[in-house]
């Protein structure tokens, strides 16, 4: 298990997360920044989306605003992985990688990982809450998940 002596639930070998370059997403990494999750809502239909994106995928209206959700959630998917893409992390396996489906957010789903032993019992429709996972050297918050007991 790599991540026993770090604070960090993987090695901080990727390049650090945030915003994507357009922006589109600028306000949900500053409220991870917070220790908020705060999720698209169109100001002219009230539909909730996650991803950000530039316009409402129910109205197509441009007018974005953001609402706050609790940290709160149950898991709709998960996997360990044993094999992971990026190279760089095939030291930190096995890890677990979480869908999330956030509590009074419309059913919107988010992905992250799943605190804890890697090898913990998972199973659909855990009860989980947040964990935000400063990095404060390279200025970033990762939302992270773990189990509610
Ligand atoms: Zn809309």
């Amino acid at each position: 298990m790599a991540t026993s002596e770090s604070a960090y639930y993987l090695p901080e070998v990727l390049p650090p997360a945030g915003p994507a370059p357009d922006g589109r997403d600028k306000e949900f990494w500053e409220a991870l920044n917070r220790h908020k999750i705060v999720v698209q809502r169109c100001n002219a239909c009230g539909n909730l989306q996650m991803e950000p994106e530039w316009l409402c995928h129910k109205c197509y209206s441009f007018d974005r605003g953001w609402q706050e959700v609790p940290g709160k959630g149950r898991i709709y998917s998960w996997v360990r992985i044993w094999h992971p893409i990026p190279p760089a992390l095939k030291d930190s396996c096995p890890f677990l990688v979480v869908l999330v489906e956030l509590a009074d957010a419309n059913g919107l789903r988010i992905v992250g990982n799943l605190l804890g032993d890697p090898n913990q019992e998972v199973q659909i429709g855990t009860p989980v809450e947040a964990v935000f996972e400063d990095h404060k050297q390279r200025n970033y918050t990762l939302l992270q998940w773990r189990q509610v007991k």
